[in-house]
């Protein structure tokens, strides 16, 4: 899949739509979605240009990978969700229900988040 510059998260990372910031750094942006399904709902994204977590698997480089992980440990425990689990995930292409073409990772909590698949 090619990197689309005009979805939704690239207009984040670019300045031309506003977010609830939760965490940034060289490699990273987090912020609240915009439509929680738990109570803590965050968005963890890479600043750089991929499409999905096979893409930036296969394509970042080692900084960007062990940044974003990094970032994501953070995020977690200070956003609470390490005291009682939470759920990550990464929805991947049309199967997956990836709706933004941005590689990005739900950190799902706050309450229980019920089952994997429902
Ligand atoms: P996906 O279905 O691609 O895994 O998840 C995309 C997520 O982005 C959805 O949970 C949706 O609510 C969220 N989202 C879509 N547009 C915006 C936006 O403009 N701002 C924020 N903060 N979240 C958004």
């Amino acid at each position: 899949m090619t990197y689309d510059d005009n979805n939704i998260f690239a207009k984040i990372l670019n300045g031309d739509i506003p977010c609830d910031k939760v965490y940034e750094d060289e490699h990273v942006l987090a912020f609240r979605d915009i439509a929680p399904q738990k109570k803590t709902h965050v968005l963890v994204i890479p600043k750089g240009r991929y499409t999905d977590i096979v893409d930036f698997g296969s394509n970042a480089s080692p900084e960007e990978v062990l940044g974003f992980y990094k970032a994501v440990a953070k995020i977690a425990k200070d956003e609470g969700l390490t005291t009682n689990g939470f759920r990550s995930i990464a929805n991947t292409g049309e199967f997956g229900g990836q709706e933004v073409p941005h590689f990005h990772m739900h950190l799902l909590g706050g309450e229980p988040v019920g089952k994997m698949v429902g």
